[in-house]
């Protein structure tokens, strides 16, 4: 279903510094003076510009960061905690402006209030909750103790589709720790978190605390983890990019947690309300036009309750509204031309394979809809939990209905992938749903709740191959921390 709209104004914010990004708390362009262009995916229009970073570009970032270490790890936590709040206060005041920068980057529609400021608040209420514990000693002449302390100069690298969140979790616990940064945002949505970063500057965080260098994930990115003076790293993306990193750390010993992607299932049992579950599964495929890690894109529905399920299911996703991010539609077109193309090469896949294609499954045409990566969405049924659309991450909206007989292929199906991020079961019944919490393997599971949701400070992360550490959580500033044990005796006892 697409709409009309007017054309949008450009995007003038002062929030936006093109062809620069943020070193020392400088404004430089990239050491070869080479920049990119950041689009916008509904209409190819070209937003801003950005520096084409590399090796040199993140030396210089890491030497910025280790300048402002030892001020910014001595102030004490509470007024670090402090700066925080103060930042998440001046991204409040300008939220429909950041608001509007990420959407125009990341093609989407409006969501309501942005969630960024409450996310720093709840990391920057943890700065000054970073404790040690008082350890036994063999004698009262000891004492013993643990410290909690930052790493040093931290990296960090995140993907496109959350950029203002995604910057805002990793850099805030990061620094609340006090740490200082060398962040990559992704090359095709770096303008959200360049704003926040110019914010964090504004608040009063100091210069060097947050660095963000733009650029290539194969050339700026990939100069942070395979720099020996980057001491612990943070990385959000697919699980390829995912592996590269790990091994750039393994070369140098650098800690690292890992947020990669998922094939999330929503198991649908016979006596599950659907009035509840339809829309919320339609929503959690086409939200952020599916381009989310935790995108509940597999249904595992007993044969029960499937036909109608699936009817109910087609109907719904056929009144998802698309269009360009200034219309009050649900859903944007993809990122870029690569995304959309995997997409399309995936629905074809699914056909190739013998599944059922319900609804969707094309490009749409229409007023406002030439220039952009639009896909309908789609939905497959009779899916074999074998095909590669069963297994594999989509990144789009496109899900697929495996039908089960019983609770026990349901967990088998379910668990069967190399995934492990988020599941989520709906029931009426308490047993199933005890059980059902107990035996998949994911990092969140959401009983009558897609994608996890409804919890503040739920620690976020995936089980297999969806990555490992957690963020977002009450432990998440901790994250960020080395234990260091310190023993101390009585220098009179000593001399006795
Ligand atoms: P996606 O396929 O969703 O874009 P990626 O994992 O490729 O996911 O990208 C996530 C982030 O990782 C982006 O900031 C991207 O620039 C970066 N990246 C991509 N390739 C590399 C690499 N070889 N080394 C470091 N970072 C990379």
């Amino acid at each position: 279903m697409t709409m009309t709209h007017d054309a949008p104004r450009a995007l003038d914010s002062d929030l936006v510094v093109d062809g620069a990004q943020l070193i020392g708390g400088d404004w430089v362009p990239a050491a070869s003076g080479e920049t990119i262009d950041v689009i916008n995916p509904a209409t190819r229009d070209v937003l801003a510009r950005i520096p084409r970073s590399g090796s040199d570009d993140v030396e210089h970032a890491v030497q910025a960061a280790e300048e402002a270490l030892p001020a910014w790890r001595d102030l004490d936590a509470t007024s670090r905690g402090r700066l925080l709040f103060r930042w998440a206060d001046l991204i409040e005041q300008r939220a429909d402006e950041i608001d509007e920068i990420e959407r125009r980057e990341v093609g989407r529609p409006s969501w309501g209030p942005l969630g960024v400021p409450g996310q720093i608040r709840f990391i920057a209420g943890q700065a000054d909750k970073v404790q040690g514990v008082s350890l036994p000693t063999y004698s009262p002449e000891h004492l013993g103790f643990t410290l909690r302390e930052p790493y040093g100069v931290v990296g960090g690298i995140i993907p496109w589709n959350a950029p203002g969140p995604m910057f805002a979790v990793e850099v805030g616990a990061a620094i609340a720790a006090g740490n200082t940064m060398v962040m990559k945002p992704a090359e095709d949505a770096p303008l959200t978190p360049l704003a926040l970063a110019k914010l964090a500057l504004e608040a009063g965080i100091p210069a060097g605390v947050i660095n963000v260098v733009t650029g290539y994930g194969h050339e700026a990115g990939a100069a942070i983890p395979a720099h020996p003076r980057i001491r612990r790293m943070g990385f959000t993306g697919s699980p390829q990019t995912g592996s590269l990193i790990m091994e750039a750390c393994a070369k140098n010993l650098t800690p690292l947690h890992l947020e990669l992607g998922g094939k999330s299932p929503q198991v649908v049992f016979g006596d599950a309300d659907l009035d509840a579950a339809v829309p919320a599964m339609a929503m959690g495929i086409t939200l952020n036009t599916g381009q989310i890690c935790a995108a509940g894109s597999r249904v595992v529905v007993l044969r029960s309750i499937h036909d109608e399920l699936v009817d109910r299911l087609a109907a719904q996703m056929e009144t998802i509204t698309y269009g360009p991010w200034h219309q009050q539609v649900n859903m944007g077109p993809l990122i870029n031309e690569k995304q959309h193309r995997r997409v399309l090469d995936y629905i074809g896949v699914g056909r190739d394979a013998g599944a059922d294609l319900v609804t969707g499954g094309a490009v749409p045409t229409g007023a406002g809809l030439e220039d952009g990566f639009f896909v309908q969405p789609t939905l497959f049924d009779k899916v074999d939990p074998d095909m590669r659309i069963a297994r594999e991450e989509i990144f789009g909206p496109v899900l697929s209905v495996i039908p089960v007989d019983d609770e026990e292929e349901a967990v088998r199906v379910a668990n069967g992938t190399d995934y492990g991020l988020v599941a989520s079961v709906w029931t009426r019944d308490v047993g199933t749903a005890v059980r059902m919490s107990r035996r998949l393997e994911a990092g969140q599971v959401g009983i009558n709740s897609p994608l996890g949701a409804g919890v503040i400070g739920g620690p976020f992360g995936g089980y297999k191959n969806s990555g490992f550490g957690r963020t977002m959580g009450a432990d998440s500033v901790l994250d960020w921390t080395q234990v260091k044990t310190v023993s101390m005796r009585d220098a009179v006892a000593v001399g006795r």
